[in-house]
């Protein structure tokens, strides 16, 4: 006869007959097991649910946490202690679930930075001109156009989840396995392309109560925002709608409110709502020129400033600030941006900047409400300066204090070189600015050719600090603004979706 076995918050089943002894009956805060799956990955499964493995005997395949030895001859058991990451949810908006290394107030969320202390753990490798290598390879997703976030998800371990919202996918990284899963969709789950605007989530926010097992956030698709919990012992994931509407752009959050522009028959509107997503409310959005439309689609990624949420397009900004109505401003023609070049860069007052190009000249325009007006709060450059927050350059030297002063010129010769920031490290400690780029030496073409399919030969991926490093040389990269950086399990991590496997760089004395 069975026995039972009640662990924590797990329920275990005895039974001698099956392969591995005791089988995984039952999860607190998990909707089901399929114990005929998760017993492919038993050492991931053990991890995440905090069970124990054999260490000598095979009288069991996996054993209910609290054992710490085997009921049937007394040998030890393993059981892993906890490894404590932070968590990684990409450029993210909103408020952000324990375990997240959140940026300070005064820069804005939603670009592509980070608080934690990378430059710390890479500036002690062999600096330029020494070209590194990656400690690490691991292989890509099957479907390798995908956003990365890693987390505990309310289990015991953190994993890697990688969400390819062009093709309704969600791809788990397996670590003792050492090899990616697509998850299957549950019955009457949301389809999860989003390809309207640029992609971006809302992380789980931090509730009072317990944490959802498996909760992913809120993520954006065709037919609405949608809550997205995954279930790595069903190798599943299912959908909860929070809001059923034709999205234009993705979702955004600032201060405890998160807010979407959807498409209506009358126009574009903005959805607001708590964080999550109770007390919604409807916002119609205050045009500067009825003349000009709210583009129904093509917006950047969102990103929140001093109490505002911004979406940028081609055509102009959408602001927000909760409590006042939405407000649409056309860039001022024949200004046009180029969102391409990174993002919003700050200046030293703290006001944020946007690069563009009247046809003639490139120049920086202030968002805010009257970057819509035709004031000339405009500053010009003499070209083009690739980059976003404090993390800009021109050409192949960093500009470091306002958006538009002149570089910084320490070296010449690297005026032949274009340079593209994919990831800023926010510290309060550094007064200059750090972050992950790649450099294209010898690229004396035009940036909007680098960036848009042009074959760039040769490609250093370099961290930028205290002393800069090569961690990597690139052969022949083309569209190198579709790079992925993330971090998890203590490394740094680079993904393109062209290549096979995703390059990683120890993070040395990093938590
Ligand atoms: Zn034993």
């Amino acid at each position: 006869m069975d026995e039972w076995w009640r662990a924590g918050d797990s329920v275990w089943r005895e039974d001698a007959a099956t392969s591995t002894r005791f089988v995984l009956e039952a999860v607190q805060g998990v909707p089901r097991i399929d114990w005929e799956l998760a017993r492919n990955r038993l050492t991931d499964v053990a991890l995440l649910v905090g069970a124990a493995l054999p260490t000598t005997c095979t009288h069991a395949a996996i054993f209910p946490p609290e054992f710490s030895f085997c009921p049937e001859c007394g040998a030890a058991l393993h059981r892993a202690g906890p490894v404590q990451h932070a968590a990684w949810w990409g450029p993210a908006t909103g408020l952000l679930p324990p375990g997240a290394a959140t940026l300070p107030r005064h820069v804005p969320h939603g670009l592509s930075q980070t608080a934690l202390p990378l430059g710390e753990a890479l500036e002690g490798r062999e600096p330029e001109p020494a070209v590194g290598r990656p400690d690490w390879r691991m292989p890509a997703p099957p479907n390798a156009v995908c956003v990365f976030a890693a987390a505990d998800f309310g289990f015991s371990a953190q994993r890697l989840v990688a969400l390819a919202y062009t093709r309704n996918v969600v791809q788990y990284w397996d670590p003792p396995g050492a090899r990616w899963h697509v998850f299957a969709a549950d019955e009457g789950a949301a389809d999860l392309h989003f390809t309207a605007s640029a992609y971006a989530w809302l992380p789980p926010a931090e509730s009072q109560g317990e944490r959802r097992r498996g909760e992913f956030g809120i993520v954006p698709t065709a037919h609405g925002l949608f809550r997205l919990v995954v279930n790595p012992l069903a190798e599943s994931w299912r959908t909860e709608p929070v809001f059923q509407a034709r999205l234009a752009a993705s979702p955004g959050g600032v201060g405890r409110r998160i807010a979407c522009p959807f498409v209506t028959p009358d126009g574009v509107r903005l959805w607001s709502a708590a964080a999550d997503g109770a007390d919604p409310e409807v916002l119609e959005i205050d045009p500067l020129d009825p003349a000009v439309p709210v583009p129904q689609a093509g917006w950047s990624r969102p990103f929140s400033y001093d109490g505002r949420l911004y979406w940028l397009h081609e055509e102009g900004q959408l602001l927000w600030r909760p409590g006042h109505p939405p407000r649409w401003l056309p860039w001022p023609f024949p200004w046009v941006p180029r969102l391409q070049f990174g993002g919003p860069a700050r200046s030293r007052d703290g006001r944020l900047w946007l690069i563009g190009n009247d046809g003639a000249n490139y120049s920086f325009r202030a968002l805010d409400d009257g970057a819509g007006l035709g004031t000339p709060q405009v500053e010009s450059i003499d070209g083009a300066r690739l980059g976003f927050g404090t993390l800009l350059f021109r050409r192949g030297h960093q500009v470091k204090d306002d958006p538009w002063s002149v570089e910084d010129v320490e070296d010449q010769a690297r005026g032949d070189a274009l340079v593209l920031p994919l990831l800023e490290a926010v510290s309060a400690t550094r007064d200059q600015p750090s972050g992950l780029v790649l450099r294209f030496p010898g690229f004396t073409g035009r940036a909007e050719a680098a960036l848009a399919g042009e074959v760039l030969p040769r490609t250093f991926v370099e961290w930028i600090g205290r002393q800069n490093v090569i961690l990597d040389e690139i052969a022949r990269l083309k569209n190198p603004g579709e790079c992925v950086p993330f971090v998890w399990h203590g490394s740094l991590w680079l993904h393109h979706p062209t290549w096979n496997e995703i390059r990683g760089w120890k993070l040395e004395g990093f938590a």
